[in-house]
């Protein structure tokens, strides 16, 4: 293994690492959650992930700053358990293109010795920061909230033709990877039929696209917004139904093959 390489005493601001995630590419997966995110989503689940400062509660801490080869340190024990079911290293934030030579870093040294890579990105970035990053994972799970920039807006905080335009761009890319959108379902908030229809169709001009995913609303993380005195904006909302879902995820399928 090499004992020195690009970025390896680079640090960076750790949410936390989790193990054997089902949710988060293919296999058993060590996901680095990474704190900093330049949306705020009304539904964000994972709050105490959207400041890139460590924050601390009175009976917990959020943050924690470590290298390049200190969180590869952790990677490498998982090793025999990516080999078995096809795993490897997610990263993950918050939004992980707000720590980009941090998450580069990790990224490249990981594929170099062998490890699977994939990352969950809202793409809200300048494309000079996102492709760099896109030359050294094998999944992008990528989140389209809305296509309608004001409701983006109004929702998450920011617009969103940065993001819809990086989405094109990747069509441009040569290097291998699988694209899977993400798409969380907001009752009354998302799911109107326009929005799916656009949505749907927006997803058939992604070459790399591999599939769909549609994530019903949640309300997990509500109990942090009070730990960390933070309103809750959703509060009374309820999750879809199994059959809305199903609704949707045709919507959906009138334009791409596979929907999950
Ligand atoms: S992009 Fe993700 S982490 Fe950022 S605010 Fe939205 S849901 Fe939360």
């Amino acid at each position: 293994m090499e004992t020195n390489y690009e970025g390896k005493d680079k640090k960076g601001m750790i949410l936390r690492l989790e193990r054997s995630s089902i949710y988060d590419g293919d296999g058993f997966r060590t996901v680095v959650f990474l704190k900093g995110c330049p949306l705020r989503c009304s539904w964000c689940s994972t709050p105490e992930s959207q400041n890139f400062q460590m924050e601390e509660t009175e009976t917990k801490t959020y943050g924690q700053e470590m290298t390049v080869e200190q969180v590869l340190k952790e990677i490498r024990k998982d090793i025999p358990f990516y080999f078995h079911s096809g795993g490897g290293l997610s990263v993950s934030g918050g939004e992980m293109l707000c720590q980009p030579e941090f998450s580069r870093c990790l990224l490249q040294q990981a594929r170099k010795e062998g490890i699977d890579t994939a990352i969950e990105t809202t793409l809200f970035a300048p494309w000079k920061t996102v492709e760099p990053i896109l030359g050294h994972v094998r999944t992008v799970f990528a989140d389209l909230k809305f296509m309608d920039s004001d409701l983006h807006k109004k929702y998450c905080g920011v617009d969103n033709r940065l993001i819809l335009n990086n989405f094109l761009r990747t069509n441009d890319c040569s290097t291998q990877f699988d694209l899977i959108v993400r798409i969380p379902v907001i009752p009354g908030v998302n799911d109107s039929k326009e929005e799916l229809n656009r949505m749907g169709d927006f997803c058939a001009q992604l070459t790399h696209l591999d599939h769909v995913q549609l994530l019903p609303y949640h309300r997990l993380g509500s109990d942090t917004y009070r730990k960390l005195g933070r309103p809750y904006e959703l509060e009374g909302l309820l999750s879809p139904s199994v059959e809305h879902m199903e609704t949707c995820r045709a919507v959906i399928g009138q334009y791409v093959s596979k929907v999950i």
